[in-house]
């Protein structure tokens, strides 16, 4: 017999590219195209690169107090990570352990089925409707843990958080994981729901709405019970995922409110012109609550719209499998960025 019989294979996550050429305009990652609020600059300066002799302290307390003032929440109620995939991940290995198989959508973020794959969880992935949406009564089958991301990736839409509770109320025997890595830019958190309901876990990110996915650092809602549970594995894990600089511009970062709402604000601006010209453009699109649209176009493949932006300096992302191939997920990035973009589009169609 090899070894390789004993090798935990997983086919990865395949993130999308960070192209090296220059001048590009770069819209498939869904970064923010301003950057980090001046306070994180002021303290990058005041870094001393001595301190870095050090371990970096294992309870993140700066960050996680900067979180849990930034919110109004107990710092008991609060998980930080390596970025919220590193959230995530630690929550499936904590809260996902049952025989039956944990719900997500067939459509949605292409990490959880991944991660459940690694973990060895059964999963059934339960299709979107035709429009995209969720329906929460799908969401009523015995399971072994539900994740929805809210709004949801690829498509942009959001749920309602009246269903967003539906689900967490019918499923109160396991972990319900809400990830809301877009929820900035346009849908109702859950975070209230933390103090009703103790099966909640509402998962975040500074990649996004903060501007600083290059950090890397996730964050996590959840009651004390269930965030002690989290604490539990992590530390079982690795003592120090998240290392000085992280924690102390990402407390930086969290400390400047109005730096962070002026610039969401501007992002949805320009998603919302931009998707005023998709239209005139004869795009068809789900209405976006993101920092990026997923839209297709009626007369021309996907894929020949890809190629063409690309060949023009413009990177944009597409997925190759079933229901979505036609589609473009563009993030949204500055006016002139979305210009051009729109610019090179109308030269193709
Ligand atoms: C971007 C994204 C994440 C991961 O973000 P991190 O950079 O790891 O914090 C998680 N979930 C969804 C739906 C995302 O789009």
């Amino acid at each position: 017999m090899s070894w390789e019989a004993n090798v935990r294979k997983v086919v990865p996550y395949v993130p999308g590219e960070q192209p090296k050429i220059k001048n590009i305009i770069k819209l498939n990652t869904n970064e923010n195209p301003y950057s980090p609020s001046p306070l994180v600059y002021k303290a990058y300066q005041e870094t001393d690169l001595d301190d870095y002799r050090k371990y970096p302290d294992p309870t993140c307390s700066e960050l996680v107090d900067s979180i849990a003032e930034f919110y109004g929440v107990k710092k008991e109620n609060v998980f930080v990570g390596v970025g919220s995939d590193d959230v995530l991940s630690m929550a499936f290995l904590t809260f996902f352990n049952s025989d039956k198989p944990i719900l997500f959508p067939d459509i949605t973020y292409s990490f959880y089925d991944v991660w459940a794959d690694l973990y060895r969880i059964p999963y059934r992935q339960i299709p979107l409707k035709d429009d995209f949406t969720i329906d929460p009564l799908d969401y009523y089958s015995e399971n072994g843990g539900i994740v929805i991301a809210n709004p949801n990736a690829p498509t942009g839409v959001k749920m309602p958080l009246s269903e967003i509770e539906d689900v967490i109320r019918n499923n109160k025997d396991v972990v319900v994981i809400v990830d809301e890595a877009y929820v900035d830019f346009g849908a109702e958190s859950a975070l209230p729901l933390i103090d009703k309901y103790d099966n909640l876990l509402v998962v975040r990110t500074y990649s996004k709405s903060r501007s600083l996915a290059g950090l890397r650092i996730g964050y996590a809602f959840g009651c004390e019970k269930l965030i002690g549970y989290l604490l539990d594995a992590k530390f079982s894990f690795n003592s120090y995922t998240m290392n000085m600089p992280a924690l102390k511009l990402g407390a930086a970062a969290m400390k400047d409110r109005e730096y962070f709402e002026k610039t969401v604000a501007k992002v949805v601006a320009t998603r919302e012109n931009f998707k005023a010209s998709l239209k005139e453009l004869g795009f068809e699109f789900a209405d976006s609550a993101t920092n990026f649209v997923f839209a297709r176009h009626p007369g021309k493949p996907g894929k020949e719209i890809f190629e063409y932006l690309r060949a023009n300096g413009i990177i944009v992302r597409r997925f190759d499998k079933p229901r979505i191939s036609e589609y473009l997920r563009i993030s949204i990035g500055t006016d002139e960025e979305m210009d051009k973009l729109v610019s090179v589009l109308k030269e193709f169609l």
